[in-house]
């Protein structure tokens, strides 16, 4: 019936000790009980067509484990039970217990159970055969050559003690293995223990029955007991999937919180300290708004396989729901961190797909039990606050510490503080200057979006942008971009800079019917030709909806409005898609630009896309530029325009003009403006 768990904690592989000695008392009393109980009942097998039958079957069903997947490990529940039961009617205790035994021996050799394993299951199966023995020769009750309604009453009794011996020994072990509170793991499950268990013992009588009457008809009854079967595996498969996720297979919220309820206990009693990390891909909705869900999904596959790999089977690994991922492992500290970045290096090359390869990143936030919490509500939140504290400072991963709480407040709320936030002006743009490499060509800014939050202070894009976009605030948010840097654009011009203003465009907006219109609008309202303004759109946003974008696009470029590609590079342009759209310029992503120095094929890859773009006649761009020696070997590669800290980091407009100044220096040809 009932067994321990087949595999172990992953996180603690080794069989605790408590487990071991409660293992050599459980057999030891078995053993005890068994020899004394040989040595004074003899065997009388009457009937061996039947008890060979009723053997064939306990061995089968002992083979045909119910799998209970949610716990720790794999417990099973078996079938044998209800012949074995019969055994123990109707030829007494000793043939039933040696055959239950035997066949659960088997069994577990096939599945490889550990031999630690297999002596306690053996053991407590034996008990309980015994206890329930033990029933039938109390109430004096001779094996049951016939079945009558006068025996029901210790038949049941007999399944009674049968069925609570196997549980409570089989909840015992399992708790003791897993570290578990014993109270906690009696009552788990315990509805479907009586329904599974009782049902089994009580068909044993039905069974007998039809033995009597021709032994080959148990043969006949065997298919109500493999209908509990049946039923049983698939409740068994549903309780899978209310525990795992369809996609991956990989465990769900539900079973993590599980697992590391039960891992904290284990921890907690040991003295061990261990780590839960989230993870979570940058972007990826953008992935799914543009390649489509279908897309979304395999690419949450290969990551999952990746992650796997990273973790090389340590650690649980889930899905916590959509591009969230949860792991929990060993450690904390400088172990939790390497082990972060390795499952960051996992995805460091990019995902392939026939004939696509895709870029993921992603960002973790780490919270260490008992460092950062206690409990696993509190590890998963200080994770969670972690992670949302590394997007926003634009980190890679980070741990959890008392002063990122405040990204902890609800994100609801905080779309709900963005939209109020608009409204009170707390939105502000700051400008980084974009520098001509050769003479001739207008000066550059690229507005970027500021959120002056009352409480949390000032907050950069990577806080707010992606909220705002799956909150629809995206739309009031670049409206209001556009109007600071068109006004402001306007000033510098009225000044005598004559200077174009790009403004980031998020997929979202651009995929907006409306989006020609509200620009329009804010030219209009500024009295700025279109041609002030460029729109940046990042590369891996748009391109498979490229009919949508293009016919917008097209409408922009009527207006006189440029476009340029952002994050060049990262994204899947082709170079037919490239030539499609109405574009402008492209921009080198700054990933690439700023390892050229460093990395021979960064360099490369900043070459060539430079002589793609001067073979579209498109403007080139290179980002992320933060020192003169990068500067003039883009320079020297014929690239347009630069941008970068070295160039002048965002700011507000005030030091933006100083830059530009600079800049234009720096830049040959043009005169450097007055300061203000
Ligand atoms: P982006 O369009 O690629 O903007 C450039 C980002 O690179 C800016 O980060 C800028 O501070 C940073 N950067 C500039 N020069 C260097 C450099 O030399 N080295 C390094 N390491 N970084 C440099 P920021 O301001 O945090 O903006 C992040 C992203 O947020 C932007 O990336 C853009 O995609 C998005 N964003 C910003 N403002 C808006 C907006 O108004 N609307 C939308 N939809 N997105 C926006
Ligand atoms: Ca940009
Ligand atoms: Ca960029």
């Amino acid at each position: 019936m009932l067994t321990v768990p087949v595999g172990t904690s992953p996180t603690q592989p080794r069989v605790p000790r408590p487990f071991v000695r409660y293992t050599l008392a459980t057999t030891a009393a078995a053993a005890l009980a068994l020899v004394s109980l040989i040595w004074a009942r003899p065997w009388r097998i009457d009937a061996p067509v039947l008890f060979t039958l009723l053997t064939l079957f306990a061995v089968i069903g002992e083979l045909m484990p119910i799998p209970v997947p949610h716990r720790h490990g794999l417990a099973k529940v078996t079938i044998s039970t209800t012949f074995a039961f019969a055994i123990l009617l109707r030829f007494g205790v000793a043939p039933a217990t040696t055959v239950y035994v035997a066949s659960l021996l088997v069994a577990d050799a096939a599945g490889r159970v550990e031999p630690i394993k297999i002596l306690f299951n053996a053991a407590q199966y034996a008990l309980a055969m015994l206890a329930a023995g033990a029933v039938l020769t109390v109430a004096n009750t001779p094996p049951l050559t016939h079945i009558s309604a006068t025996d029901l009453g210790v038949m049941l009794l007999a399944a009674a003690a049968f069925f609570t011996v196997n549980h409570v020994l089989a909840c015992v072990g399992g708790a003791l293995l897993g570290g578990l509170p014993i109270a906690r793991y009696l009552v788990e499950d315990l509805r479907f223990q009586i329904f599974t268990g009782g049902c089994l013992l009580a068909f044993a009588p039905a069974v007998l029955a039809s033995g009597d009457m021709s032994p080959p008809l148990v043969v006949v009854a065997f298919l109500p007991v493999l209908a509990i079967y049946v039923g049983g595996k698939q409740a068994a498969a549903n309780s899978h999937l209310a525990y795992h996720d369809a996609l991956t297979e990989l465990p769900n919220r539900l079973l993590f919180t599980e697992r590391l309820q039960i891992e904290l206990a284990g921890a907690d009693h040991d003295g061990r300290a261990c780590t839960v990390l989230l993870l979570d891909l940058d972007d990826f909705k953008a992935v799914n708004d543009t390649l489509g869900h279908e897309f979304g999904d395999r690419v949450l596959v290969k990551v999952t396989r990746r992650l796997q790999a990273a973790l090389g089977g340590n650690g649980v690994l889930a899905r916590l729901g959509g591009d969230e991922f949860a792991v929990l492992a060993d450690g904390s500290g400088a172990e939790a961190e390497r082990l972060a970045r390795s499952l960051l290096d996992a995805l460091d090359r990019p995902l392939d797909f026939d004939a696509l390869a895709l870029h993921v990143a992603a960002s973790i936030g780490i919270a260490s039990f008992p460092a950062h919490g206690r409990t696993a509500v509190e590890l998963l939140r200080h994770a969670d606050v972690a992670l949302y504290f590394a997007k926003a400072s634009d980190v890679a991963f980070a741990a959890y510490a008392e002063e990122h709480d405040e990204y902890s407040i609800d994100r609801l709320a905080l779309a709900a503080q963005l939209r109020r936030g608009l409204d009170r002006g707390e939105l502000v743009v700051h400008y980084q200057p974009k520098v001509p490499l050769h003479g001739g060509a207008e000066l550059g800014v690229e507005a970027l979006a500021r959120w002056n939050h009352p409480q949390l202070g000032r907050l950069g894009p990577d806080g707010f942008i992606p909220l705002a976009e799956q909150t629809g605030i995206i739309k009031p948010l670049t409206h209001q971009v556009l109007q600071h840097a068109l006004l402001q654009c306007d000033r510098w011009r009225r000044e005598g800079l004559e200077i174009t203003v790009s403004v980031n465009i998020s997929t979202r907006s651009l995929l907006d019917h409306d989006l020609p219109e509200m620009i329009a609008e804010v030219l209009r309202e500024s009295g700025l030709p279109g041609e002030a303004l460029q729109l940046e759109i990042t590369e891996s946003r748009f391109v498979s909806d490229i009919g949508r974008a293009r016919a917008t696009l097209e409408e922009l470029r009527d207006m006189g409005v440029m476009i340029a590609i952002d994050d060049f590079g990262t994204g899947f342009s082709s170079l037919s898609q490239l030539q499609q759209l109405p574009i402008d310029e492209i921009k080198i992503d700054r990933s690439f630009v700023t390892r050229m120095e460093t990395d021979r094929n960064d360099a490369v890859l900043v070459r060539s896309i430079i002589e793609l773009g001067r073979n579209l006649g498109l403007r080139v761009t290179a980002e992320g530029v933060e020192n003169e020696r990068v500067q003039s070997m883009l320079r020297e590669l014929g690239c347009d325009y630069a941008q970068g800290f070295h160039l002048g980091r965002p700011g507000e407009a005030a030091e933006c003009r100083i830059h530009l100044g600079l800049g234009a220096i720096a830049g040959p040809l043009r005169p450097g403006p007055e300061l203000p």
